[in-house]
């Protein structure tokens, strides 16, 4: 079934059902692109994470109006939001590491310029870029069915990308020169449910010694993700996909 993502302004409703109304480009995408027609079931989810099944009942230029058959829970979110701080990697690799991130269940995603990080842009091009890896989270959050679209937040330096990542719960710093998985195991195991997390990964080139001691001065814990170096989108997408088994809804 398709999914389209709303504003909770645009439902209307009633004791029993109610109505909501779909604009945007999504009006086009359902009646151009997807051909559907009067009749068809559809699920919409508001910003808050409420879904409704809903029943196209008509069609103009501006809006698809939609009779409201249930509002659900759609379970798609981890009781914990997960903020992802990406090292800034090269080339595509940020679009892999966003589809795959939402996929699992981060609810943010920011990139972050370290010492090592490679890629150099300037405002014009970084906004952007930041554009087009919004629309690889939309596009990654209709398909895996999440109730939310994570954002994509403009790109931070590290400095910035601890000081905003100071007020969250737990902070994990995946770092290769960390010995043990039976620690990892444990960090993670105590984790609470609805806790807040974010979860520093490094770019190619890894994070400095200076910035793995800054972290931890921030309150990071450093986790080993096997004996193995991986690379930056397999180790983001590790750690997450560890994250998921541990804290999804059961
Ligand atoms: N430059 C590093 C080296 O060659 O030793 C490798 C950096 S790795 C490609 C990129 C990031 O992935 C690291 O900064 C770290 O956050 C994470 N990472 C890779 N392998 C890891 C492992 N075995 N344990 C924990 N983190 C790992």
């Amino acid at each position: 079934m398709y999914r389209f993502f709303i504003q909770s302004g645009q439902v209307r409703l009633k004791e029993t059902g109610g109505s909501l109304s779909i604009t945007g480009s999504d009006v086009n995408h359902i009646s151009n692109v997807l051909r559907m027609k009067v009749g068809e079931v559809i699920d919409c989810v508001d910003e808050t994470g409420r879904a409704y099944l809903s029943r196209i009942s008509s069609f103009s230029d501006q809006e698809v109006t939609c009779e409201i058959l249930e509002v659900h829970d759609p379970k798609t979110e981890l009781a914990n939001s997960i903020t992802l701080y990406m090292g800034l990697p090269k080339s595509d690799k940020p679009e892999l590491i966003i589809q795959k991130a939402v996929e699992l269940g981060a609810d943010r995603i920011v990139p972050v310029v370290t010492r090592y990080t490679v890629v150099k842009l300037d405002q014009k091009k970084a906004e952007k870029k930041r554009q087009r890896w919004q629309a690889v989270a939309e596009a990654a959050a209709k398909q895996s069915k999440r109730a939310i679209i994570p954002e994509v937040a403009g790109i931070m330096s590290f400095r910035e990308a601890l000081e905003e990542a100071k007020d969250l719960d737990v902070l994990l710093l995946p770092y290769e020169r960390e010995e043990g998985i039976s620690h990892t195991r444990k960090v993670i195991r105590d984790i609470q449910k609805g806790q807040s997390l974010g979860v520093f990964v490094g770019p190619e080139g890894g994070f400095s010694r200076e910035e793995v001691d800054q972290a931890v001065a921030y309150g990071a814990e450093t986790i080993s993700l096997g004996h193995r170096i991986l690379r930056a989108e397999t180790a983001c997408i590790t750690v997450l996909g560890i994250l998921m088994y541990e804290l999804d809804a059961d």
